[in-house]
């Protein structure tokens, strides 16, 4: 029988609610359900409300009564706030977080490189905002709660599955012994160690890293900004590498390299911790000032990922689908992604809109980012961790020369997690103009945003479905004709027109919003030089066609071929 604790965690910042746990014995016979997502870790909890938004009910199983332990995930990307505002918990983010976009590496107390995110005055989020998980889980439970579409199960974990042509019968145990539940579809987000993996017999393919990382959280008042720090071969721990994070409330990351040859056990041992914190305290000029502990743990860098995200009636996503290094913050951040591109194919695909193969373009699309990551994330991974004498060597070398050259230092580049161009995804119209736009978004891109106000941006207006971005004066009649048919049919589409109106209010027959782009700033973004241009966004916000001119037959054929994955 499941037993999940019912003691609060243990943290000095931030308080654990004890979640009551779902008993079916309190509850009535169970249908069988649209879809079952196995694991409300902040994948699960996002992919939720991402199926909410496109009309799905769903039932959340989550083998915990409490958010997650220790902080985790600490920083989120641009990308992830845009994803969290579709999702509604963005504000709070902002409200809790704190936005950084500088960060510098030393080399025996030299700094040799300093990264700059872009940051533009079009961008509505900063490119990394800081904040502990359990407030991310948090903020998403409570909107998931509030949510009438969601069933959140606490106390629930899946220890079976069998699965069937059009079904899975998963087994779930509880507080009180199992049940199983039928569902068309079932969502994998059960983490790392996915017991739906194993079920399935699944296995992940690339590769682990040696080097190993304390992960400590200590509470401390350093008068220092939210930038990132990157110590490499500093004097109290040789050959090796350190990072420092800012998080909310006063806490501090500080993360740091093994020596070889130790275990985790003897590096958790509270004397070392001690000793090695107060070491890096003592190196950045703020020795002898009082700190406590939070929570720390050993981690070590793995580039994994499974070749395919879908097994039968099972989908995966999150650390159940990838295992990908902290380095460039990639794990949560490429979640969201995973949560964003499923919820939308299945939302239509439980509605009868698509047929079951447009989850094929979830799988390519998502695999295919993730072997990119790994590809990245594996050049950051051996930079700070080198694991041969070779790449030793080589780190070795760059860190030399950049006490002294500049064209080196780049190479100390963090290579932050950024969203992935769906560039070759089958729903990409095969007859647009894409390959005549000379910028702005191409096929596959997440979209560009646009400051239109003091507090009004584009992507605050796209949302619910397919959004078809008009930059024109009016909607052509036979475009309003094609958008009708498509939403009489039952598809969510909207049409933005974007013209260069001055002032609020306008209204213009066929379009649902119209939005003033008196500066012309959208057009530069978006590359467009005609009027008439046009852009169409699947519901992830991705371009999947771009037109110079927009005819009603290239439209129909774009979300013929966005809807099913075939080009028509
Ligand atoms: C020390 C550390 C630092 C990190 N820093 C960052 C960072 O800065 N940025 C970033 O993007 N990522 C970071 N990550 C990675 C990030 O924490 C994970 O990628 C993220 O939590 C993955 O989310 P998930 O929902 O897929 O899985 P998880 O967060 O692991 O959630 C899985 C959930 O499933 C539940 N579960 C497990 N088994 C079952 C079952 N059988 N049935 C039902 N429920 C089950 C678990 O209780 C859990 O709640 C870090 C990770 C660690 C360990």
């Amino acid at each position: 029988m499941h037993q999940p604790s019912s003691e609060p965690r243990r943290s000095i910042y931030y308080d654990y609610q004890v979640h009551p746990p779902w008993l079916a014995s309190q509850h009535g016979p169970q249908p069988r359900h649209r879809v079952v997502i196995a694991g409300g870790g902040p994948v699960g909890l996002t992919a939720a409300l991402e199926l909410a938004r496109h009309g799905v009910p769903c039932v959340l199983l989550e083998s915990e009564l409490q958010v997650c332990e220790g902080s985790r995930a600490i920083v989120f990307t641009r990308r992830s706030m845009e994803i969290l505002q579709q999702v509604g918990v963005a504000p709070r983010v902002m409200a809790h977080g704190l936005p950084w976009r500088f960060g510098n590496s030393y080399y025996r107390g030299q700094r040799v490189f300093r990264m700059e995110a872009p940051q533009d005055d079009n961008d509505r989020f900063w490119p990394m905002i800081n904040l502990q998980q359990q407030f991310l889980e948090e903020f998403l439970v409570d909107a998931c709660e509030a949510h009438p579409l969601i069933e959140l199960r606490w106390g629930n974990r899946v220890n079976g599955l069998a699965q069937h042509d059009d079904h899975a019968v998963v087994e779930v145990d509880t507080p009180e012994g199992p049940y199983t539940l039928e569902t068309e579809w079932l969502v994998a987000s059960d983490g790392a160690r996915s017991a739906l993996r194993s079920l399935l017999d699944l296995k992940l393919e690339g590769a682990s890293y040696e080097g190993q990382f304390v992960i400590a959280d200590i509470r401390i008042d350093l008068p220092l900004p939210t930038e990132r720090l990157a110590f490499f071969d500093p004097p109290w721990n040789p050959r090796n590498t350190v990072l420092m994070h800012r998080e909310p409330l006063n806490i501090w990351r500080v993360d740091y390299q093994l020596p070889e040859g130790e275990t985790p056990e003897q590096a958790l041992a509270p004397e070392s911790l001690r000793a090695r914190i107060n070491a890096q305290l003592e190196m950045i000029g703020h020795g002898g000032k009082p700190w406590e502990m939070d929570w720390c743990s050993v981690y070590s860098a793995r580039t994994l990922t499974l070749p395919d995200y879908r097994a039968g009636r099972t989908l995966f996503m999150g650390d159940a689908a990838h295992l990908l290094p902290i380095f460039g913050v990639r794990g949560a951040n490429t979640g969201f992604q995973d949560a964003q591109a499923l919820g939308w194919r299945l939302g239509l695909v439980c509605s009868g809109q698509a047929p079951e193969s447009l989850l094929v373009s979830y799988s390519q699309e998502r695999v295919g980012a993730a072997r990119e990551i790994i590809d990245e994330a594996g050049k950051s991974t051996r930079f700070m961790t080198p694991p041969s004498r070779g790449f030793r060597l080589l780190r070795d070398a760059v860190l030399s020369i950049s006490l002294t050259e500049d064209f080196v230092r780049p190479l100390y580049h963090w290579r932050t997690s950024r969203p992935h161009e769906y560039t070759r995804s089958t729903l990409n119209s095969s007859d647009d103009d894409n390959a005549l736009f000379q910028a702005g978004p191409a096929h596959g891109a997440p979209p560009a945003n646009v400051r239109l106000g003091d507090d009004d941006f584009l992507l605050d207006h796209l949302g619910g479905g397919f959004d078809l971005l008009v930059f024109a004066a009016c909607v052509p009649a036979g475009v309003q004709t094609t958008v009708q048919a498509w939403r009489d049919q039952g598809l969510k589409l909207r049409v933005l027109l974007i013209g260069q109106w001055i002032g609020q209010g306008v209204q213009a027959p066929g379009a649902d919003v119209c939005l003033s782009d008196t500066e012309g700033r959208a057009r530069a973004r978006w590359g467009v030089t005609t009027e008439g241009s046009a852009y169409l966004l699947r519901p992830d916000q991705h371009v999947c066609a771009r037109w110079m001119s927009l005819d009603a037959d290239r439209l129909n054929a774009a979300l013929k071929q966005a809807t099913t994955g075939v080009a028509p």
